[in-house]
């Protein structure tokens, strides 16, 4: 059964009352950043609805016929959506299958519900589909939409839904809470800067190697600006450790280095203990070629999830920087 993080204590307490009181919308959107644990928070909120004996917080007690059945993930008054398989998109007939099933009565409890996670990945099609379940709710429903890019939904899908936000919580409830979740070898506030304040992406960072190859992974960045390393090998190395990971750093010490141009303080970037080998790295390259640079990584980690080579994607991107570091050393030359 989920529990509630520490930083959703209070939203927990609005939205159970509104279970306890039957005040609960037909429709639900819950939104904020990515990495807070917005979709623990719809299942606590599920499960809530559907558990027969409630604990004394309003959590669901994880024994009863229906917290057994949703454990099992087999309650006949829940219909999960998510976006399946590759295509990283919710289908039309996805969205279909939870129309027919909407309308009919509840079998166990006194709602209908459907959740849908990541709801922003509806394609055009499945969004107008799900907008007719939204225009007429049957009375026992409940469709619960989680997004963290709620901005690119249809905006007649969101008019229909009743806004629930989480936002990024402040830094003192995380970093506390963070601290005592990862092992004392962590900075938890490091952790927080570089998840951009996210707490459980925070914590993703802390697991398998991922932070350790950080260190490593700007090494090979700064040796391809030194002309001590050739993008290929790079790559495999890049790849070896993870290519979301390597496309994710990339990003944050790009943006960081955009910063640093604008104001020279550790203050508000994301890789602190970066701060001098981003500033220098960063010295000659003018703001104007690293907003382009920025844009060109934020597309290459759209296009991860297509057909492209991650090979080819990721030795654009590194000629590119090469590329960048090269002109700007023969401009600072010839000025
Ligand atoms: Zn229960």
């Amino acid at each position: 059964m989920e529990s509630i993080y520490p930083w959703q204590n209070a939203k927990w307490k609005e939205i159970s009352t509104r279970v306890e009181t039957e005040t609960l919308p037909h429709a639900l959107l819950i939104s904020g950043p990515k990495g807070i644990g917005k979709k623990s928070f719809s299942f606590a909120i599920v499960q809530s609805i559907l558990c027969e004996t409630l604990t004394a917080n309003d959590l669901a007690c994880g024994k009863c016929t229906s917290c057994l059945l949703l454990s099992a993930e087999t309650h006949p008054d829940l219909k999960f959506v998510e976006p399946a398989g590759k295509s990283a998109t919710i289908s039309v007939d996805q969205i279909r299958e939870l129309t027919t099933y909407v309308a009919l009565t509840p079998h166990i409890g006194s709602r209908k519900i459907v959740l849908i996670h990541d709801a922003e990945k509806m394609n055009t099609n499945a969004a107008n589909s799900l907008l007719k379940s939204l225009e007429e709710p049957p009375s026992s429903s409940l469709i619960i939409l989680v997004s963290s890019q709620h901005s690119i939904l249809l905006p007649t899908i969101r008019s229909r839904c009743q806004l629930l936000s989480l936002p990024l919580p402040s830094q003192d409830i995380t970093e506390k809470w963070l601290a005592a979740n990862v092992n004392t070898e962590f900075d938890a506030g490091l952790l927080l800067a570089l998840a951009q304040g996210a707490p459980l992406s925070a914590l993703a960072l802390s697991q398998d190697n991922v932070f350790k190859n950080r260190l490593l992974q700007f090494s090979l960045l700064q040796q391809l600006a030194q002309q001590k390393a050739d993008p290929v090998s790079v790559v495999a190395l890049w790849l070896k450790n993870g290519i979301d990971y390597s496309i994710f750093w990339l990003n944050t010490w790009v943006k960081d280095m955009a910063k640093l141009k604008v104001a020279a303080t550790s203050k508000f970037i994301s890789n602190p203990d970066l701060f001098r080998e981003l500033q220098q790295l960063s010295q000659d390259i003018p703001l104007q070629k690293l907003l382009e640079f920025q844009v060109q990584v934020e597309n290459a980690a759209k296009l991860l999830r297509g057909n492209m080579s991650r090979e080819l994607l990721l030795e654009e991107l590194l000629i590119h920087w090469i590329g960048l570091i090269r002109k700007s050393k023969k401009q600072s030359l010839s000025s």
